[in-house]
């Protein structure tokens, strides 16, 4: 079976930033970007403007920002595969990696597999549903779309994400209701008060919404009170989950240690994770900044941090 020096696992920024690193030091990285678990380039491909990333002055599109990602990892030589990992074997150097149709050794793993935004199970914004009918997971991504224009819309939530999306949503509706389970948001201190000051957004305390009904897309919701118990049908536009982000570490069934909620824990200050070899980078271990440069920058840590515990290994 073909050994090979370094594999990487995912596809944001995080990933092909390693990529990039990996392959000027002659590491002839394999990078698996993934199919079925999401487009390759990872949560910016369904962001638009990005105007945060260093170098583009009048902003660039989160899915050519990751075009550009891909291309410089290719240039230098990087293996692209277009498949999912579906598991890894960690037990026994080196380590074991599967994938859906071809299987590889390699001395040194780089996870970034990024993070995936929660959903809940709600009547009606299941697969097949109202999802991605005017359900969604990323007002940012999403909200600009016609059908949400001028509509009562509904996020979910009370972390900074909500509020966040919430003030977004102001752009193209003029009544953007959070409906959040507690009678406190989360959020930090000066995003509660905007959104708590915004003439656009009203905050539905102790609220949960149990359905979501429609014809083709979203037309109304079922609120419920939490504390008087009582339901009430409203106008629907859309409905956003705002609720946090999951990272995508199923493949690696338990074997590398991580936090309570699932994000991989790596040496302070470093990528190393609790498997010596294996390294980690971006949101997949990241659940304070998760932003695309950070990620980029942790992408680089991991190729730098392999390729010493590859030439300590004598790997050249
Ligand atoms: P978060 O802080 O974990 O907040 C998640 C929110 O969803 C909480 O209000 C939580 O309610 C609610 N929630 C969770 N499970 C739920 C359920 N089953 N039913 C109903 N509500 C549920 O996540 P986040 O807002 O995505 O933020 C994550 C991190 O990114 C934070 O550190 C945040 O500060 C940071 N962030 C910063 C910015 C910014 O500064 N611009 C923007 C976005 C995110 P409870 O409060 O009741 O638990």
């Amino acid at each position: 079976m073909d050994i090979r020096k370094l594999v990487i696992v995912g596809s944001g920024p995080a990933a092909y930033t390693a990529a990039i690193y990996a392959a000027r030091a002659n590491l002839e990285p394999l990078l698996f970007e993934g199919f079925l678990s999401g487009p390759s380039g990872g949560q910016l491909m369904t962001t638009t403007d990005v105007e945060n990333y260093p170098g583009f002055p009048e902003g660039i599109l989160g899915p050519e920002l990751m075009g550009y990602f891909r291309a410089q990892a290719e240039r230098f030589g990087t293996a692209l595969v277009t498949e999912d990992v579906e598991s890894v074997s960690l037990s026994k150097h080196p380590f074991l990696v599967k994938a859906s149709s071809m299987e590889v050794r390699t001395q040194a793993l780089i996870v970034a597999t990024g993070a995936t935004a929660k959903r809940l199970d709600i009547a009606g914004t299941r697969d097949g549903e109202f999802w991605q009918k005017g359900v969604s997971a990323c007002a940012v991504c999403d909200g600009a779309a016609p059908i949400f224009r001028g509509q009562p819309l509904f996020v979910i939530g009370g972390g900074d994400s909500a509020v966040e999306e919430s003030l977004f949503l102001t752009k193209y509706s003029d009544t953007v209701f959070l409906v959040h389970r507690r009678d406190q948001l989360r959020a930090s201190k000066i995003m509660a008060e905007r959104a708590m000051h915004h003439p656009k957004i009203k905050i539905l305390w102790n609220s949960v919404i149990e359905k979501v009904s429609g014809d083709t897309l979203v037309r109304s919701v079922l609120l419920k009170d939490l504390q008087t118990g009582k339901t009430q049908e409203r106008k629907a536009g859309g409905v956003f989950f705002a609720i946090g982000h999951q990272p995508n570490t199923s493949f690696l069934q338990g074997q590398l240690k991580a936090n309570e909620v699932g994000y991989l824990w790596v040496r302070p200050g470093s990528t190393h994770t609790s498997r010596e070899g294996v390294f980690a980078a971006g949101d997949v271990q990241d659940a304070t900044y998760r932003q695309a440069v950070v990620a980029a920058g942790t992408g680089c840590m991991a190729a730098l941090d392999a390729e010493r515990f590859l030439s300590e290994l004598g790997v050249e």
